[in-house]
């Protein structure tokens, strides 16, 4: 169909959405659509403001080795403006420690060493798209990391992939914390100042894309899609049925595990997404301890509800400041425990009369685990891009990370559109 006639829907106007009506717009596509269930655009890129000053409720830095991102703020006259980031590791007193011991640091050296051969192994690996995956990869990331001896790299992996919501190493399979933590990443990672950050928050970059989409639908929640008989796909909101010859999902995909009735295999595999229940605080606090305080006393599964990380932006000590407060989600305790727990954390971590300010409650980092894997999620998943016209991307299709969500949604426009 002619590129200017062909009527595309996008659902979800987090990053993936926003990009993917760029990228085809940028191909010649006229007609594009970008359903937003909230009143306002950006999902996981979420700035908010406090006394003139931005904070993030999610995403909150990029890596400069991230390729596709650099490319991305360097095309849209986006400065790297924000303040420095830097990492202080506590116990769970406010006790300042080191990530490992001094006595581990030799053998250290020696895993992150011999990491990228091990990595080259996977020649796919830093693909966008995820298909023939090999079987060592599919193991939870504790079990690849025995298998290959990676000891230290083990308690590594946990301060930076644990620490940012992303999960439990001995569950999540090794292909996700792999995707989101390169060999490069981790190197960047550990020279927290230079990370990317904005002035005015990551919501920058979705300004950015707002400016150059034309058709943008917010408060329209989808809630269902279906085919027609002559292969158009009906796109339904509370308010209306819109037809349209192509449709892209970039939100969650379990929603729509109706439009695959005839394939039982597909909705398994779409109900057997799962997700990393994770809660960020805004408290407004007085004498704010400066920099990020990772909290790693707090980071195994049955400190959920705990504290594990806190960001003062903008590093003052002198008067009112918001801080930003994460830690999962404890689904037996009810709202007003958790927020007795933050806070008592947040007491003996030194900081002196937190009053929340916001909450915001994330499904975050979404995986498939091992078993699903090995029942073959992604090739399926590559298998029935377009079917019937509609083409799955979004976070469990690229893997989390402001990178990966620009690498699988030009990926996607270029291989399908
Ligand atoms: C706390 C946190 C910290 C993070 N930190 C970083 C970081 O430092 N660096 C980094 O690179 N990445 C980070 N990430 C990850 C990054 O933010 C995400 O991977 C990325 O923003 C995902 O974008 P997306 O568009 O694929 O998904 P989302 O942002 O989840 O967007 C999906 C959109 O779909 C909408 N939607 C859902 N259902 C419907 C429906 N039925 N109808 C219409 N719309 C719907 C949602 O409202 C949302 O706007 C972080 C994420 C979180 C939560």
């Amino acid at each position: 169909m002619n590129k200017k006639e062909c009527k595309v829907a996008i659902i979800g106007g987090g990053f993936s959405g926003l990009l993917i009506a760029e990228f085809l717009q940028k191909k010649g596509y006229k007609n594009v659509t970008v359903f937003e269930k909230e009143n306002r655009l950006g999902g996981k890129l979420h700035t908010i403001w406090y006394n003139g000053k931005a904070y993030e409720f999610g995403a909150l830095f990029g890596l400069p080795n991230q390729k596709f991102l650099t490319d991305f703020i360097k095309s849209h006259n986006i400065k790297v403006d924000g303040p420095k980031l830097y990492r202080v590791n506590y116990d769970a007193n406010g006790k300042r420690i080191m990530q490992i011991p001094k006595e581990s640091v030799e053998n250290f050296v020696e895993e992150l060493n011999r990491l990228p051969d091990v990595l080259a192994h996977y020649n796919n690996i830093e693909d966008a798209n995820i298909y023939n995956l090999d079987e060592c990869l599919m193991l939870p990331f504790a079990k690849w990391c025995d298998v290959n001896n990676f000891d230290i790299l083990k308690t590594i992996y946990t301060n930076y992939f644990t620490s940012y919501g992303l999960g439990d190493i001995n569950v999540v399979p090794a292909i996700y914390v792999l995707k989101v933590m390169s060999y490069d990443n981790l190197m960047s990672f550990m020279e927290l100042p230079h990370l990317y950050t904005w002035k005015e928050g990551v919501s920058k970059l979705i300004n950015a894309l707002e400016q150059q989409i034309k058709d943008i639908r917010l408060t329209q929640n989808v809630i269902k899609i279906a085919s027609s008989k002559d292969n158009k796909v009906f796109v339904h909101t509370d308010f209306e049925v819109a037809e349209f010859d192509k449709v892209v999902l970039t939100t969650p995909l379990n929603q729509f595990y109706d439009f695959y009735n005839e394939d039982l295999e597909m909705q398994d595999f779409l109900r057997s997404i799962k997700y990393q229940d994770f809660n960020v605080y805004a408290f407004i606090v007085e004498k704010v301890p400066k920099k990020c305080g990772f909290v790693l006393d707090n980071l195994s599964s049955n400190k959920r509800g705990h504290i594990i990380l806190w960001n003062s932006r903008w590093h003052t000590c002198e008067g009112e400041e918001l801080v930003m407060v994460y830690a999962y989600n404890h689904t037996e305790k009810s709202k007003q425990i958790l927020l007795k727990t933050v806070k008592q954390d947040l007491l003996k971590l030194g900081f002196y009369n937190p009053r929340l300010y916001q909450t915001k409650q994330w499904k975050h980092s979404p995986y498939v685990d091992t078993s699903t894997l090995q029942k073959g999620f992604y090739d399926k998943m590559t298998k029935i891009q377009g079917k019937n016209n509609l083409f799955l991307a979004g976070e469990i299709m690229s893997t989390i990370s402001m990178e990966n969500c620009i690498k699988y949604s030009k990926y996607l426009v270029d291989t399908y559109f």
